[in-house]
């Protein structure tokens, strides 16, 4: 047993359902999706109790938040390195596994005389179903 699912057999029942319920999407969910998708697993759940277990996650490295600009926040299933397109029309957020080229870090580093500790890509665009 890996020492991940050793920390997470100590969730309580309504920390384990909104893992759950990250999990199960790849959508990205708002913290109000996933108090809907928790009712159902969860009946009597509250979303003071959805939104604590979602900080809860995200500090134990379980989940990731991602946030754009003033949108409001979406969770992550997925806690590695990776890049996301979103769509400006329906707000569809999708994953992109990508490698972002060193030199592109080295540019943007003598530019900014920044040293890089992260870095994200994000594409805005329409989405395939949005596309006209
Ligand atoms: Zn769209
Ligand atoms: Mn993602």
């Amino acid at each position: 047993m890996s020492v991940l699912e050793t920390k997470e057999l100590g969730l309580t029942k309504q920390r384990q359902a909104v893992l759950k319920v990250v999990r199960s999407s790849d959508a990205h969910l708002t913290a109000n999706d996933v108090f809907l998708a928790a009712k159902e697993l969860l009946p009597t759940i509250s979303f003071a109790t959805v939104y604590n277990s979602l900080r809860f996650l995200k500090e134990a490295g379980h989940i990731a938040e991602i946030t754009f600009g003033n949108g409001s926040s979406r969770y992550d299933r997925m806690t590695h390195r990776h890049d996301h397109a979103i769509c400006t029309v329906c707000g569809k957020l999708t994953d992109i596994e990508m490698d972002i080229p060193a030199e592109l870090i080295r540019q943007a580093e003598r530019k900014s005389q920044f040293k890089t500790a992260s870095i994200e890509f994000t594409l805005r665009g329409r989405c395939p179903d949005c596309a006209d």
